[in-house]
């Protein structure tokens, strides 16, 4: 009965990404911007411009740790993660959307309504 017009999802999606874009939260689906490995433990690293969700986050040093759902990362103490405290800086994603309203399919450009 309710059909969600692509221009409306696309103006609310450009709202909420535009009003709240410092902050990431479990959920979120957020997009890697710098897949440099900072540190020579960085063994595993998310791809650039790689859509990822985010299964967790946590205050970190000098800001904030992203685990994400796609990935293990390193850890500290050798091979992947087995802690589970390790995780990426926040600052290598930026947040393309958080899941609210049932709209990441437009969002994405890949609309599989229901027959
Ligand atoms: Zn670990």
């Amino acid at each position: 009965m309710l059909k969600i017009a692509s221009p409306l999802a696309a103006s609310l999606l450009g709202q909420e990404v535009s009003s709240t874009l410092s902050e990431i939260a479990a959920g979120d689906i957020v997009e890697c911007v710098d897949d440099r490995p900072s540190r020579p433990d960085s063994l595993v690293m998310p791809r650039w411009g790689g859509l990822y969700t985010v299964a967790s986050i946590r205050p970190a040093d000098d800001g904030f740790s992203v685990r994400l759902r796609e990935l293990t990362p390193s850890c500290h103490l050798g091979g992947l993660c087995g802690c589970g405290h390790c995780g990426w800086d926040a600052a290598r994603f930026r947040r393309i959307y958080r899941p609210s309203g049932g709209l990441i399919a437009a969002l994405q450009g890949k609309v599989c309504e229901p027959a």
